[in-house]
């Protein structure tokens, strides 16, 4: 991205502060001028203080105490003035900062939530990366708006003038101090073109780290019974010593070019002192000693930004970079979530698939040709072996990705012409790891329904079977959801089903993680739910598959087998084997003998 780009991009941002940013130009330029009086006030001074000298017959004292009070009050009260300036100028552009970086947080926020699920799942949008590119641009970019009005602007403004005044005092001094200038251009610029790849790999490191240390803990249970905490640890090393040879190798290199510029900064002063000198030797008009220490004093500030350049240069550079990231997320717009705006009254919840085949954006061919009929009032079991595509399907329904070819429709009518909030408003989903908030029992199972009284909550615990379990525990359904149990928590989201009572019902493997009491419970739940609603479940539960009304058997993407379960066994082929394999796996005839 370019340095214009990332204005352009900044500007709707910085945009409602103009109020802010008018005051601060205003206090940028009295600064500036405030800059200059101590060269002004010394030439001046140098030049009385020397026709004081001059005088035949001596000085007068009260002469010379005039000169020095005058020049005290002027330099004491520009400081106070300055300081006043300074600290309304940084005040001010500290909350431009703030009030920046949280239009950008809360920007990326709501950006985020209106993403389809294939974004978080392409390569680079891993959470730690994610979070990584979020938190470095926010404050990278809060930091240039910051730095632009503290530093940049104050300091060329300044420059500005100081070189005006240089001119206006010596049009040859004026050239001099103009001609070094580019030079030191040129020298930050080299500067910042051998470090841009090294600034990039350092970006890319840390948002290796962030992701690494994320994975770290989100596997610690596995790490921790592996014993794997060394081979951890040596790829964190690995990475970190990456970046640490990164970071030194650019910091080496800052340091040689920084070396450079005070030397040329050096350099240009020698300039400025012998032209002045000469000048003043050979009694050029308009030239005095003062002049000397005026110049300077005025060349000081003509390289003063200069001197910052760099660090000014490095942080653009890394704004651009980290604004690349940032803004990608922000101009995603082919990432946003597409709706159409089919709001129907009443929602039947009748899907047909037809001949429908997807990819994930990684390239995995997850269904070919793929035909269902779900019809409302049915439980309709997917079976296949993991990895078959039966989650996809479901995915599919809920509109979390689109097919690359066929149809979907629901109730007669394409799913992309479904208002998809509306369409999900009608779908209850459980998976087999449902996600707990930090928050109570009771939030947890409201978070199907906002508008769900105390009642509601309590009713839907007892339909989930938790309601004894919750009231058994000493803060009850306020006690924290994250202290549940894996199956109880299991609980608290099919809760989340019962009060969200939609007409549509996906079941990706709910009672995976239950006990059989539970699971049996759970069963009778959803049979008892059923009537007059649609009902997907997947499961690997022989007893669960049996009850469905139909089921569609999936292999490698494909629907090798539909029927009922009866029909299917019949027919043989891949649901015959995964039957009898399960009630081998279950000992069946044992369990059979046992019980009879
Ligand atoms: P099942 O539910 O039958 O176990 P899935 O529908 O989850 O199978 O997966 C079908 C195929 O798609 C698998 O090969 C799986 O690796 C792949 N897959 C599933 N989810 C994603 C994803 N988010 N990104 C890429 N590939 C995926």
């Amino acid at each position: 991205m370019s340095v214009f780009g990332l204005l352009r991009n900044l500007l709707p941002y910085v945009m409602p502060y103009r109020w802010l940013i008018g005051i601060t130009i205003a206090l940028t330029f009295v600064g500036s001028l405030m800059a200059q009086v101590n060269a002004v006030v010394l030439d001046r001074a140098v030049d009385a203080i020397n026709a004081l000298l001059q005088q035949e017959g001596g000085f007068l004292w009260s002469h010379a105490a005039r000169i020095l009070v005058t020049i005290s009050c002027i330099l004491l009260g520009k400081e106070v003035v300055a300081s006043l300036v300074t600290f309304f100028q940084r005040y001010f552009g500290e909350r431009l900062r703030i009030l920046v970086s949280r239009d950008l947080s809360l920007r990326v926020v709501s950006r985020i939530l209106s993403f389809r699920m294939a974004f978080f799942s392409a390569d680079g949008n891993e959470t730690g990366k994610l979070q990584s590119r979020i938190d470095r641009g926010i404050m990278s970019l809060s930091n240039t708006v910051n730095n632009f009005f503290i530093e940049i602007l104050p300091l060329f403004t300044s420059a500005v003038l100081a070189l005006i005044l240089m001119f206006a005092a010596n049009v040859y001094v004026g050239l001099v101090a103009l001609c070094i200038v580019p030079l030191y251009f040129w020298v930050t610029n080299i500067q910042a073109k051998r470090m841009k790849g090294g600034r990039r790999s350092i970006f890319a490191s840390h948002q290796s780290v962030s992701q690494g240390i994320l994975n770290i803990i989100e596997s610690i249970t596995v790490i921790k019974s592996f014993n794997r905490e060394q081979i951890e640890a040596d790829r964190q090393a690995a990475i970190q010593d990456g970046l640490t040879g990164q970071q030194l190798s650019t910091r080496r290199q800052s340091f040689m070019f920084n070396g450079l510029k005070s030397f040329l900064e050096q350099i240009g002063t020698v300039l400025i002192i012998i032209l002045t000198a000469y000048l003043v030797l050979i009694d050029y008009p308009g030239m005095s000693i003062g002049k000397i220490m005026y110049h300077v004093m005025l060349f000081a500030n003509v390289s003063a930004p200069i001197r910052q350049l760099h660090r000014i240069y490095d942080d653009l550079n890394d704004a651009l970079i980290y604004a690349e990231g940032f803004f990608g997320i922000l101009q995603a717009d082919n990432e946003v979530e597409d709706t159409g705006s089919y709001r129907p009254e009443s929602v039947r919840g009748d899907f047909v698939m037809q001949n429908v085949d997807f990819t994930y954006s990684n390239g995995t061919k997850a269904l070919t040709d793929v035909c269902l009929t779900i019809p409302n009032g049915k439980i309709t079991a997917l079976v296949g072996l993991s990895g078959a595509g039966k989650s996809t399907v479901v995915n599919l329904l809920d509109k979390f990705y689109h097919p690359q070819s066929g149809s979907i429709t629901l109730d007669g009518t394409s799913l992309s012409d479904w208002d998809t909030q509306w369409l999900r408003d009608h779908v209850g989903l459980v998976l087999q790891k449902n996600h707990i908030f930090d928050g109570t029992i009771e939030e947890n199972i409201r978070y199907g329904n906002p508008h769900a009284t105390h009642e509601d909550v309590i009713a839907a615990a007892r339909q989930a079977y938790l309601y004894d379990q919750v009231v058994a525990l000493p803060s009850g359904f306020q006690t924290s959801a994250l202290q549940l149990s894996g199956g109880q928590q299991q609980r608290v989201a099919i809760a989340r089903m019962f009060i969200k009572n939609p007409p549509i019902i996906f079941l990706d493997e709910p009672t995976a993680s239950l006990d059989a009491i539970a699971t049996e419970q759970i069963k009778a739940s959803i049979d008892a739910i059923k009537r007059g609603r649609t009902v997907i479940i997947i499961s690997h539960n022989i007893g669960q598959i049996i009850d469905a009304d139909q089921i569609y058997v999936l292999q490698q993407g494909r629907v090798v087998q539909s029927g009922t379960p009866d029909e299917v066994y019949r027919q043989g082929g891949v649901y015959k084997d995964i039957f009898d394999a399960s009630a081998r796996s279950m000992n069946a005839d044992k369990i059979a003998q046992t019980m009879g």
